[in-house]
This record gives C-alpha cells, structure tokens and sequence, in this order.
C-alpha cells in the first residue's frame, strides 16, 4: 500500500489540479489500490484548521461516501449531503463558507446510479401519487429533472433523470448564490458534475 501524501496541505490547489487529484482517488478507488490514510496523524494535525480541496454536494446514500469513492482522508472534502443530492438553501449556504472562509476552488454535483430519491420522484409523477412526511418538499426539488424526460416509461428514464439533476444542480448553484457566482465568474471556483455508479465505483463526469 502507499501511504497517503495528502495530509495537511500547506496550500490550497487550482480548480483543476482538485479535479485531477479528485479523478486520481477514483481511479485508485475503481482499482482497489487505494492509499494507506493514517487517520490518527492526519486528524491530529488538523484540529486546528481544515483546507478541503472540494466541496461535494452529495445524496445521503449510504454507498456515496465521497472520502471513500475519490479516496481521500479527512479534511480533504468538504461534504453537503442531502437525499437526491439538490442545492437546497442551507446547504448552499454551507458552501459558501466553504468559499469565503476556507478557499475551497472547487464544487462537484455527485449523483449516484439507482438513487432511491429520484425513482421517488418519477413514482408520484408517473402514479399521480404523494409522499408522507417532510418528503413531498424535498422530491419537489427533483421533479424538475422528471420533467425533461421524452419518455417516463422508457427503462432509461431513472439513469436519465439522475444526469439532468446533477446537471440542474450545476446550473442552479451560482444563480441561488452571488459568492459562487462572483467565485466561478473570477476562475477561483470551478463546479463539475458527475454520476457515481454503485457497481463499479467510477465516477464519470458530465460535465
Ligand atoms: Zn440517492
């Protein structure tokens, strides 16, 4: 096993190197070789401050562990995690002190295969039905990215609906928030988008 040379970084990378080092992990992450974490050292050393690479907007699937998938220790990401993986307001606004007080250069919208909240979402529109509970609120985020479907019948509405929810995530984020926008509009952030499938591990940006 290598050990892992990520513990406390000194300085925080570009967009695109976090990206790189993000498709590194995964690429570790697919071939079962991933790094030797020391998390007693790591997490002793960062008490005291935290420089997250990326910040990851997630569902909160138990199988979607961003640490785990792009193969980095604690501290590396910061993770906003909510079922069917949407920009809601408080989680935008966990992003922007990501931003503002961590420098965080980069954001990825994480859908993953076989999400349970989007097939909710394309069950009450294709059945007319409703959800119990605090559900209805969050399905109607996802309801969007049903919308746009040509065929809801069609064996490939679900994996269909999951890219467009990241997609509208990508493309939500700096109109729900004028520090992102100012962040991306200035080259200090970059948001990417992808699916994450449950089979193979891969992560495979969209865009
Ligand atoms: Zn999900």
């Amino acid at each position: 096993m290598t050990t892992s040379d990520s513990r406390v970084r000194q300085d925080i990378p570009t967009p695109d190197a976090a990206i790189e080092i993000l498709m590194a992990g995964n690429d570790r992450f697919v071939a079962g070789s991933t790094l030797d974490h020391d998390h007693k050292t790591t997490r002793e050393a960062l008490a005291g401050v935290q420089r997250p690479i990326a910040i990851v907007l997630r569902c909160a699937d138990s199988r979607t562990s961003p640490e785990l998938i792009f193969d980095q220790g604690i501290g590396d990401l910061f993770v906003c995690a909510v079922a069917g993986n949407v920009p809601t307001s408080e989680l935008v606004a966990s992003m922007e002190y990501a931003i503002l007080a961590l420098g965080t250069p980069l954001i990825v919208v994480m859908g993953h295969s076989s999400c349970g909240a989007v097939t909710a979402a394309i069950k009450t529109i294709a059945e007319n039905t409703s959800l119990p509970g605090a559900l209805p609120n969050l399905i109607s985020q996802i309801t969007p990215a049903v919308r746009e479907i040509e065929d809801i019948s069609a064996e490939t509405a679900l994996s269909e609906a999951i890219e467009i929810n990241v997609r509208n995530g990508v493309e939500r984020l700096p109109d729900m928030s004028e520090i992102i926008h100012e962040a991306v509009d200035a080259g200090r952030v970059k948001i990417i988008g992808g699916v994450y499938d449950l089979a193979s591990g891969r992560f495979q940006r969209t865009s």
